[in-house]
């Protein structure tokens, strides 16, 4: 059987890093492919990249285990928001 985590997790530009199984956990680490982000607020591209913030996520259950994903997300400052 072909098992592709990546494909039934679907999120664009993510990819699984590793899946760890503990005390009846299931925690998919993530990671970015792309570089950078469109700032949310002025659209401006930015890759410039001031820190990463690891936090766990809840999400559905596999075979009846609780899954969190250990999304690292990345706090940038575009241009127009850099202080
Ligand atoms: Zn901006």
């Amino acid at each position: 059987m072909d098992f592709n985590l990546n494909h039934l997790l679907n999120f664009p530009y993510v990819t699984i890093l590793s899946c760890q199984q503990q005390e009846g956990l299931v925690i998919l680490k993530l990671e970015f492919l792309n570089e950078g982000i469109s700032c949310p607020h002025c659209k401006t591209y930015t890759d410039n990249l001031h820190q990463i913030r690891p936090i766990l996520v809840r999400d559905l259950s596999i075979l009846g285990q609780p899954v969190y994903l250990k999304v690292p997300r990345r706090l940038s400052w575009s241009v127009k928001l850099a202080p």
